[in-house]
C-alpha cells in the first residue's frame, strides 16, 4: 500500500519548501514535490539573481564615483557574460542548498509534474513515469509567472519578462520598460546604471504605485537625474517588432506618441499558476488566477491550503515562507497566529533602495486616522554623509491618538536592511514612547529611524 503523508506539498519556491521543512520539524511525514528548480522563482528567477545583478550595477555606479573617496579607477567597464554567469552561480548555489535541506530533513523531494486527482491523492508526471502519492493534508505552492497584456507578448528577442531579462546576451542601447512595481524598477535601475537609455512607463499617477507618494516622488527626482525617462499614468497599446527594433505606441494624455526602442521589458504583474493541478477536481475555488483562502491559507476544501503568489497578496518571497510556517503548524495541530499584511515589509533593491511596512499617508488619512508624520533626511545622518549616500529620507506615520506606528517609508542607502526594525516595532504594535525611549548606536543610518519618529512630535534634534 501507498505511503499516507501527513502533508503533501505541491511546489519547492519559499513557500513550499519552507512548510514541508518546517512540517518536518514538527514530526510530520512530508513530501514535496517540484517540477523545475528547488527554490521556486525566488531563488531561480527572482529574489536572488537580481539582487546579484543589481550588486554588480551599484558597484559599477560607485566604482564612477571613486575620485568623491580619495579613489582612481581607469577605463572602468563590464563583462556582461560575467555579470550574467554570477547571477545564475550564486542561484545554482542556493538552489542546490535547498535540496540539501530537504534531505537533511527527511523530508521526500520528488521531481515531476503534480496535480491533485483525488481527495487525498496526488499524481506525479515525470520522465520516469506516473506515480500517485496519498496525503491527509495537501499545500499548494505553485506560484507565479509574468502576466503578459495582450499585444505586448515576450518573445525573449525584442521583448523580454523577467527571464530573459536575467540572461541579456546583448545590452539594450534603448530600453523601455513597460510597469513600475519593484520588478520593473529594478530592471530599470540595473540597464540604466549600466548604460542603457532607460524609460519607464506607468499607467498609475505615480511609479511604485504601492509606496507612499512622497516616497515615490523622491526616488522619481533621483532617477531622473541618473538620466532615466519616466512616464506616468501613460499606457504602452501597442508594439510593432520590427528588425531590430520595436515600435512602441505610448497613450500620454490621450495621445498616442510612437517611441523607438531596441529591448522591452515587461513587468506588469504575475498570475497565479492554477492551471494544471487538479482545482476543478476537488471544486477549489480561485478568483483572477489565485486560490482564495481564508488567513489561515485554508482554502474551500478541508485539508488542502494554499500559500504564497498563488494566494493572496503581497505577492512575496517572506510572506510566503511565513504561511509555509503556519500551515505546517496548523497541520501538526498547534494554534499560529495568522498574518497581518500591514505588517509585511516590501523592498525595492534599485539605486536609491525603497522600503516600507503598514499604511501609506494616503491610506492612513483615507481610513480615518488623525495621524503625525515624522521625517528625517539622509543629509542630516553623519553616517550617511561618511558613506557619500547623503540623499535619503525617512518617513513615519503615527495615530495620533494613540501613538501606534501606522506606517513607515524609507528611500536611500540599505534602507532595505533597515525597515525590519519598524517590522519589530509594528509586529510589536510599539508606540512613539517606545520608539523614542530607544537608544540607537551611533553612527549609523538607523539613527535616522529614530529621528524620524522624534520629528513626528517635534523633538528631532539634527534638523
Ligand atoms: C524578477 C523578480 C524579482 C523578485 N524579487 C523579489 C524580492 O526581492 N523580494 C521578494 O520578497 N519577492 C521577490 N519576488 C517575488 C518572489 O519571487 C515570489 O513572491 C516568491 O517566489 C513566491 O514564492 P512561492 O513559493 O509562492 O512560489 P514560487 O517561488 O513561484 O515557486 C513555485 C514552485 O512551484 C513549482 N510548480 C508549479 N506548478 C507545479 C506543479 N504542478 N507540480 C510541481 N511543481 C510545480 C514551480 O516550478 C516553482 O518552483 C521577485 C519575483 C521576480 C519575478
Amino acid at each position: 500500500m501507498a505511503t499516507m503523508y501527513d502533508m503533501i506539498v505541491i511546489g519547492a519556491g519559499p513557500g513550499g519548501y519552507v512548510a514541508a521543512i518546517r512540517g518536518a520539524q514538527l514530526g510530520l511525514k512530508v513530501a514535496i514535490v517540484e517540477r523545475e528548480h528547488m527554490g521556486g522563482i525566488c531563488l531561480n528567477w527572482g529574489c536572488i539573481p537580481t539582487k546579484t545583478m543589481l550588486r554588480s550595477s551599484e558597484i559599477f555606479h560607485l566604482m564612477h564615483r571613486a575620485s568623491e573617496f580619495g579613489l582612481s579607477a581607469e577605463n572602468i567597464s563590464y563583462d556582461l557574460e560575467a555579470v550574467v554567469k554570477r547571477s545564475r552561480g550564486v542561484a545554482s548555489q542556493l538552489n542546490s542548498g535547498i535540496g540539501h535541506l530537504l534531505k537533511k530533513n527527511k523530508v521526500e523531494a520528488i521531481m515531476g509534474n503534480a496535480s491533485i486527482t483525488s481527495k487525498n491523492t496526488i499524481t506525479v508526471k515525470s520522465d520516469k513515469g506516473t506515480t500517485k502519492l496519498q496525503g491527509k493534508n495537501i499545500v499548494l505552492a505553485t506560484g507565479a509567472r509574468a502576466r503578459e497584456l495582450p499585444g505586448l507578448e515576450a518573445d525573449g528577442d525584442l521583448v523580454w519578462t523577467y527571464k530573459a531579462a536575467l540572461t541579456p546576451t546583448r545590452m539594450p542601447k534603448k530600453l523601455l520598460v513597460i510597469g513600475s512595481g519593484a520588478i520593473g524598477i529594478e530592471f530599470a535601475s540595473f540597464y540604466n546604471t549600466l548604460g542603457s537609455d532607460t524609460t519607464v512607463v506607468e499607467v498609475m499617477d505615480h511609479i511604485l504605485p504601492v509606496e507612499d507618494e512622497e516616497i515615490s516622488k523622491f526616488a522619481k527626482k533621483s532617477f531622473i537625474k541618473q538620466g532615466m525617462k519616466i512616464l506616468e499614468k501613460a499606457s504602452v497599446k501597442k508594439l510593432d517588432r520590427l528588425k531590430g527594433k520595436v515600435v512602441a505606441h505610448i497613450e500620454i494624455n490621450s495621445k498616442i506618441e510612437k517611441q523607438e526602442f531596441d529591448t522591452v521589458i515587461s513587468a506588469v504583474g504575475i498570475v497565479g499558476n492554477i492551471e494544471d493541478i487538479g482545482l476543478e477536481t476537488l471544486n477549489i475555488k480561485e478568483e483572477r488566477s489565485h486560490v482564495i483562502t481564508d488567513k489561515y491559507c485554508r482554502t474551500n476544501v478541508e485539508g488542502v491550503y494554499a500559500i504564497g503568489d498563488l494566494a493572496a497578496p503581497p505577492w512575496l518571497a517572506h510572506k510566503a515562507s511565513h504561511e509555509g510556517v503556519m500551515v505546517a503548524e496548523l497541520i501538526a495541530g498547534m494554534n499560529p497566529h495568522s498574518i497581518k499584511p500591514e505588517n509585511i515589509a516590501g523592498c525595492t533593491y534599485c539605486y536609491p533602495q525603497i522600503a516600507s511596512v503598514g499604511y501609506t499617508e494616503a491610506t492612513a488619512r483615507e481610513k480615518g486616522f488623525n495621524i503625525k508624520v515624522g521625517r528625517f533626511p539622509f543629509v542630516g545622518n553623519g553616517k550617511a554623509i561618511a558613506l557619500g549616500e547623503s540623499e535619503g529620507l525617512v518617513k513615519t506615520i503615527f495615530d495620533a491618538k494613540t501613538g501606534e506606528l501606522l506606517g513607515a517609508h524609507m528611500v536611500g542607502a540599505e534602507v532595505t536592511e533597515m525597515i525590519q526594525g519598524y517590522v519589530i516595532s509594528k509586529q510589536l504594535e510599539t508606540t512613539e514612547q517606545d520608539l523614542m525611549g530607544t537608544v540607537f548606536p551611533h553612527p549609523t543610518l538607523s539613527e535616522m529611524m529614530h529621528e524620524s519618529v522624534l520629528d513626528a512630535y517635534g523633538q528631532a534634534i539634527h534638523i
